[in-house]
């Protein structure tokens, strides 16, 4: 399928056709994957357009860029007001939004400071990350060969282009052997993440997800997902945890901005619980779809409401 891309991009402060966004191939960040990235969305709620935690995403990008030294040449507010800005003037109602922080074009030795740092940022509609039938029914998934990057080599914490070397290795290992998706444990063998989603185990009700320091990204909708699990009563802990919990686990589910929750029904042609998407996996995700669709109470300020160009006209404003 070719890429759907339409409209406008954001590049270092202009509005570009997405035909006309190019950068050279001497950018630095090409050879030595010297970028940072987001991935967030915007939802088509009840009450119009409204970016879902933009503002912890935004702060992540910023973050990530910190631990790679890269002096971004915008701060916070620039960025997220170029993403509205940009979700306005392509008139999107739904949409993914990736900003990328990249050094760019001047010199290829290994050391990145010559180069400048760009900011790009892009929107597309993408709709569900894995159908319907499995947000429904749930996913077959492999334990990775491949393990995350251990601690002081590649940091999790930056959602780092370069990370996802290792995350195409762990995807295209489960594709070639049939599974939707792959697990990958961290360098002790202890419970990581998935190629790009965060995850979690329930067993006897009380729900379980590994900790920041097992090689995960932080997850925006793990952090969501662990609120709106507390807020409905359960017992969440961030802990270690051995590979086999994943195999006796009475439910398994992944997180993420792309796949939102999504649950896991084998993990190693082992069956997970019934073999199906449990209760508590169900709630959550219920939960989650009722506040991004706004049809639950936005408790915890969550969604950023935008005005389309239409409302903008009549005057209806739902911008915070
Ligand atoms: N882990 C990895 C490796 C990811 O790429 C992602 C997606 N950004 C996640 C976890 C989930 O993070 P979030 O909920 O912030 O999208």
């Amino acid at each position: 399928m070719a890429f759907p891309g339409t409209g406008l991009i954001w590049m270092n402060g202009k509005f570009v056709e997405w035909d006309q966004a190019q950068i050279h191939v001497a950018s630095h960040v090409i050879h030595y994957g010297s970028g940072v990235f987001e991935g967030a969305r915007c939802y088509d709620t009840r009450n119009g357009p409204a970016c879902f935690r933009l503002d912890a995403h935004i702060r992540r990008l910023i973050d990530s860029a910190k631990i790679y030294r890269m002096e971004v040449p915008y701060d916070q507010q620039q960025i997220s007001d170029a993403v509205v800005d940009l979700i306005k003037r392509n008139g999107f109602k739904a949409c993914y939004i990736r900003p990328l922080v990249y050094r760019g074009y001047d010199s290829l030795g290994v050391n990145p400071f010559p180069c400048p740092v760009d900011v790009a940022i892009m929107l597309w509609e993408w709709g569900a990350y894995f159908t319907k039938e499995a947000i429904e029914e749930g996913l077959d998934v492999k334990i990775s060969t491949w393990a995350r990057n251990a601690p002081n080599t590649m940091p999790s914490m930056a959602k780092s282009v370069a990370n996802y070397a290792n995350s195409q290795l762990i995807k295209m290992e489960a594709i070639l052997e049939g599974y939707a998706e792959g697990i990958a444990l961290d360098t002790d063998g202890n419970l990581s993440e998935g190629s790009g989603q965060n995850i979690f185990i329930v067993r006897d009700g009380v729900i379980h997800t590994p900790p920041v320091g097992s090689s995960i990204l932080s997850g925006i909708t793990r952090d969501s997902v662990v609120t709106i699990a507390r807020d409905l009563g359960f017992d969440v802990r961030e802990q270690v945890l051995p590979r086999e919990m994943l195999y006796v686990a009475d439910e398994v589910f992944f997180v993420g901005t792309a796949v939102e929750v999504t649950p896991i029904k084998s993990v190693d042609k082992i069956k997970v619980g019934r073999g199906r998407r449990g209760p508590i996996t169900e709630a959550l995700q219920q939960r989650f779809f009722d506040i991004v669709r706004g049809d639950a109470a936005d408790t915890h300020g969550w969604l950023q409401h935008l005005e389309t160009p239409q409302a903008a006209t009549s005057g209806s404003s739902t911008r915070r």
